[in-house]
């Protein structure tokens, strides 16, 4: 595996799936993550067809509203979910 350090913590990159800069994922244990629910991985409804990701089409992750400064899976979901 390959690991990187982006923003003075470690992160693991997995080939291309490491997208649209140097942001850290959201981890599940995350206080705010736990408060809403979030998960990495989902169906039906999830991260990519959410209205506050902006995540490039297609990708495997991107920015979300809701956990600012951080990237979310497409194929995660949270309460926060937004049609
Ligand atoms: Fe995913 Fe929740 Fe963010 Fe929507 S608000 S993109 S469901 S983490």
């Amino acid at each position: 595996m390959n690991y990187e350090r982006s923003e003075g913590n470690l992160m693991q990159v997995k080939g291309k799936a490491k997208e649209q800069g140097d942001a850290l994922m959201v981890n599940e244990k995350d206080a705010q993550a736990v408060s809403l629910g979030y998960t990495s991985d989902v169906a039906a409804q999830v991260c990519s067809n959410c209205s506050n990701y902006s995540g490039m089409a297609g990708g495997a992750s991107g920015p979300c509203g809701i956990f600012s400064g951080k990237h979310v899976s497409a194929k995660g979901w949270c309460s926060a979910h937004a049609g």
